[in-house]
């Protein structure tokens, strides 16, 4: 049961709990998604009846930021916390150099995935990168093609939103990889 906060269902998850869900999609057999939205995101979802769709359609949906655990207080169904993307990407990261699973950038500016793929590579040098795309392509079906030839089990999609959610939910499928995460900025925080 998701905890509702004016429209969004949240899940009522800890961060170790998020990426041990997020874990247990690769054993499965679809292309997963998480999203984590942030008050401004579930702002826009308010107004965007699609996007409001797209991110409640999502397989988990994370808290990012202390406004949407504030909200769902307020409206007496409180959250376990909040479960920053940036943060609950980390935790994933871990969990993935551990057992030797692949991940694919995507998303940023010319050159931001390729130099957070590298900065990745030290903070965690069992994480296997499986390749990195910028976020200014045109054509979607190659970019989910090149992903797929990349065997990445998981992708961190960073369009901002709710580019990136529409993205994971129409081409996700086509990039064979188990879990997509859209994490909006998070590269360019990776990348330094
Ligand atoms: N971005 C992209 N392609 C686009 C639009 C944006 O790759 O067509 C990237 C942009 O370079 C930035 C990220 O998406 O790295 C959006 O970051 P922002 O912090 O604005 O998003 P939020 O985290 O608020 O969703």
């Amino acid at each position: 049961m998701r905890i509702d906060v004016l429209g969004v269902g949240f899940d009522n998850l800890t961060h170790q709990e998020a990426v041990a869900k997020a874990m247990g999609f690769l054993e499965g057999n679809k292309a997963c998604t998480v999203v984590t939205p942030n008050p401004e995101i579930v702002e826009i979802c308010r107004e965007n009846p699609e996007a409001m769709a797209v991110i409640n359609g999502a397989d988990m949906v994370l808290a990012d930021g202390i406004g949407v655990v504030k909200g769902a207080a307020m409206l007496k169904t409180p959250l376990k916390g909040r479960v920053p993307g940036i943060e609950f990407a980390a935790g994933l990261m871990s969990q993935l150099a551990k057992e030797g699973k692949s991940l694919y950038l995507l998303g940023g500016k010319p050159n931001v995935a390729d130099l957070a793929g590298k900065k990745l590579q030290e903070t965690y040098p069992e994480l296997r990168i499986a390749g990195t795309a910028d976020g200014y392509f045109k054509d979607n079906d190659a970019v989910a093609e090149a992903i797929a030839s990349s065997g990445a089990d998981v992708v961190f999609v960073c369009l901002g939103a709710p580019k990136q959610e529409f993205w994971m939910a129409q081409y996700g499928a086509a990039t064979g990889a188990k879990l997509l995460c859209g994490l909006g900025g998070s590269l360019d925080v990776f990348a330094g």
